[in-house]
């Protein structure tokens, strides 16, 4: 009997480190960087952090802020960064004073106007990038339009039109197991030091976890900014191999989850 024990738990070891190694080359969690409104930034600053680290993220665009560096985001989207969807009018909640300046807001939308601002945006990002948005974020992390008795969620249009949804602001990675595709679960990498974003990714991680962060603009640090020297640091830490990180753009882990869970295939 002596022998029993020691034989089981050496078993059970084998089995769980064998589980943990869900992702490409052996990792054991999925981590996506992300970013959202197309600041020009990120495109100033962002994006040559993370060219010059060899690194992939997604970028979700509107229109907007778009103009005047169309050539940029093309050259992203030829690099190799995801290039998805983010609306063309940012509807959030009409609380926020810049919407209710504009007598706008989600309480008195409509899911026909937001399938038509979608799509225009999709055209916009299309034709000046050259790239398909198969992903979609959710202006401030927001899935409803109307109010009361009358509220619908938006949720069911992006599971219809796109691979993807991505909320904001959450507090729980993504179990591939479990979630839902059309809301993938964000944090915020606003704001925050290094040493923040580090505790942030440790505490989140469980088995197999898909850890997305989403950011604004890239520069020093501010409320909704991502601290260009933090981001360095952030991408060095990730690709540590010691610590054990997939990187890859929303896309791309959604679809390897998709593969590896349901046998599904849909790009
Ligand atoms: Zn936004």
């Amino acid at each position: 009997m002596k022998y029993i024990f020691p034989i089981s738990v050496a078993l059970c070891l084998f089995t769980s480190l064998v589980s943990h190694a869900f992702y490409p080359n052996k990792t054991k969690y999925a981590i996506s960087l992300s970013f959202d409104d197309a600041r020009k930034s990120q495109v100033d600053i962002g994006i040559p952090i993370l060219n010059k680290h060899d690194v992939k993220a997604t970028f979700y665009l509107m229109p907007y802020h778009m103009k005047g560096k169309e050539q940029q985001w093309k050259r992203a989207a030829e690099a190799g960064h995801e290039i998805a969807n983010h609306t063309a009018s940012h509807l959030c909640t009409g609380n926020f004073r810049w919407l209710r300046k504009q007598n706008k807001g989600l309480e008195q939308s409509s899911l026909s106007f937001l399938k038509h601002d979608i799509k225009q945006a999709q055209q916009y990002i299309e034709s000046h990038t050259g790239a398909t948005p198969k992903g979609f974020a959710y202006p401030c992390g927001q899935t409803f339009v109307g109010r009361g008795t009358e509220v619908k969620s938006y949720v069911p249009l992006i599971a219809e039109t796109f691979n993807y949804g991505r909320t904001w602001n959450d507090e729980t990675a993504n179990d591939p197991f479990y979630y839902d595709p059309a809301q993938i679960r964000a944090f915020s990498m606003d704001g925050k030091t290094f040493e923040q974003l580090k505790a942030l990714i440790e505490q989140a991680k469980f088995d197999n976890a898909w850890i997305v962060l989403a950011g604004h603009e890239v520069g020093d640090k501010g409320a909704y900014t991502v601290d260009h020297g933090a981001l360095q640091q952030l991408i060095e830490y990730i690709k540590d191999p010691k610590n054990e990180f997939w990187l890859a753009t929303v896309q791309d882990v959604n679809e390897y989850i998709n593969r590896k869970t349901r046998g599904n295939d849909k790009s």
